[in-house]
């Protein structure tokens, strides 16, 4: 069983370790993630978007260099169907829809290929995306790597 906790502090992390592993839990933590129009700011960052695509949105290609656990080309999917591009925001922007689609529809679709091509060109013009500081594979960014920080990772 797996533990997720957010923490500000090495320390802290290594005391809920010292507590928890005892018990049969695998701990895992990370700091503040910032997540686009949300009301406050937890990390103490200015938020810069970064240029490009980001790394939900990226081919398989983008991993040769910077592989990210194999897990590549995915879609999120609402509970009414509707396929969103992350879990960072709600609704980053609509996909598709499974209902009515299939996965290989929306993944090869226009709504996704106009997405990808409007982030790669103009992303400061994306309502959600341009104030994301989600990057490309291989410069994903703090909130990121935040997120996937071991406990003997440095904060
Ligand atoms: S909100 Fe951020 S993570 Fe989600 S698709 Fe836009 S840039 Fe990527």
């Amino acid at each position: 069983m797996i533990t997720k906790t957010i923490v500000n502090h090495r320390e802290d992390a290594l005391r809920w370790t010292q507590l928890l592993q005892p018990l049969g839990w695998l701990p895992e933590f990370r700091g503040w993630m910032a997540l686009p129009e949300s009301i406050e700011n937890m990390t103490g960052r200015d938020i810069q978007a970064p240029k490009g695509v980001c790394v939900f949105m990226a081919e398989p290609e983008a991993f040769n260099a910077h592989p990210w656990f194999g897990e590549v080309r995915l879609l999120y999917v609402d509970t009414d169907g509707l396929v969103v591009p992350c879990c960072i925001h709600p609704q980053a922007g609509v996909l598709g829809n499974l209902k009515i689609q299939r996965y290989s529809e929306i993944l090869a679709g226009q709504a996704r290929a106009d997405f990808k091509a409007q982030m790669a060109n103009d992303r400061p013009s994306m309502k959600v995306c341009g104030g994301c500081e989600m990057g490309p594979a291989g410069d994903e960014g703090p909130s990121f790597w935040n997120s996937m920080a071991p406990p003997e990772q440095t904060w």
